[in-house]
C-alpha cells in the first residue's frame, strides 16, 4: 500500500494512464506542444471564426444590409453577445465532447479560441448559464461553468456561480420565431441582487437562437445588473425562411 504522500503522484500517474495520448476529435497523437490539452493544433485550425459584418448587437452575420431580426426582442440592457467560431465540424465535435461525452477539459480548447472576444476585456464577471438540476446530475458538471473557468484561468475574470438559477427546464424551440422563443422563455431564470449596478458576462458552450441567453440576461437584469453581455464558444447557423 503506497503512503499518503505518495497518493497525489499516483493519482496523477492514473490520470495520465486514462487520459488519450491522442486528440479528442481526431484521434492522432497530441504532439509535445499541444501540452496537456486534448484537442490538437491541426484540429483548432479548422475552427471557423464568424466573418464580418455583424450585427454589432448579436453578432451574426448580416446579409445585404438588412437590418438583424434575431436581437429585435432582447431586453435592452441586454447589449452584446460574440461567439468564437461556427457550430461545424470539428467545433461541433469539441462541443459534443464536452457537453454529452464527459470531456470537460475539453473546455480548456475551447476557451483558448473564446478568449479575444470583446466582452471579456478587462476582468469580466462571468457567469455560466445554469443547468437544470435533473441535467446537471446526469452530466456530473455544468459544462458553460467549466468554460468559464477556463476563461477566468485566461482573462483573469472571476466566475460567479450563484447569481443566476434556472426555475425550470425549457421545452425545445425550433420552429418558433425569436420572438416567440423569448416568450417561450419567459421566467426561466431568477438573479440574486448581488447582481444589482454590475456588468455581467454570460458564459454558454452554443448560441443557438439567442433565446436563452436573451432570458437569462432578462433575469439579471431583473435584479437590477447595469448591463449584460455574453460570449459562446461556438454559433449555430441561422436558418432563415
Ligand atoms: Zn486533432
Ligand atoms: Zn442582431
Amino acid at each position: 500500500m503506497p503512503r499518503w504522500p505518495e497518493l497525489g503522484a499516483l493519482a496523477r500517474s492514473v490520470e495520465r494512464l486514462l487520459l488519450p495520448g491522442v486528440c479528442l476529435l481526431c484521434q492522432q497523437a497530441l504532439a509535445a506542444t499541444d501540452d496537456d490539452a486534448l484537442i490538437c493544433g491541426l484540429c483548432r485550425s479548422r475552427w471557423q471564426p464568424i466573418p464580418p459584418p455583424l450585427c454589432p448587437r448579436c453578432g451574426d452575420p448580416l446579409h445585404l444590409g438588412l437590418a438583424c431580426r434575431l436581437c429585435v426582442a432582447w431586453p435592452d440592457g441586454f447589449r452584446t453577445a460574440r461567439s468564437a467560431v461556427w457550430l461545424d465540424g470539428s467545433a461541433r465535435r469539441a462541443v459534443h465532447s464536452l457537453k454529452y461525452d464527459g470531456w470537460w477539459r475539453a473546455a480548456e480548447a475551447m476557451a483558448d479560441a473564446m478568449r479575444p472576444l470583446p466582452p471579456l476585456t478587462g476582468g469580466a464577471s462571468l457567469v455560466p448559464i445554469p443547468l437544470g438540476a435533473r441535467r446537471r446530475r446526469r452530466r456530473g458538471y455544468n459544462q458553460s461553468e467549466r468554460l468559464a473557468a477556463a476563461l477566468a484561468a485566461r482573462t483573469g475574470g472571476r466566475v460567479e456561480e450563484d447569481l443566476l438559477h434556472r426555475r425550470r427546464e425549457t421545452p425545445t424551440q425550433t420552429r418558433l420565431t425569436p420572438e416567440e422563443r423569448v416568450a417561450n422563455m419567459a421566467d426561466a431564470f431568477s438573479a440574486s441582487p448581488e447582481a444589482r449596478g454590475r456588468r455581467l458576462v454570460l458564459v454558454d458552450d452554443v448560441f443557438t437562437t439567442g433565446a436563452t441567453l436573451a432570458q437569462a440576461a432578462a433575469g439579471l437584469l431583473a435584479a437590477g445588473a447595469a448591463e449584460v453581455h455574453a460570449v459562446t464558444f461556438a454559433r449555430a447557423r441561422q436558418t432563415v425562411g
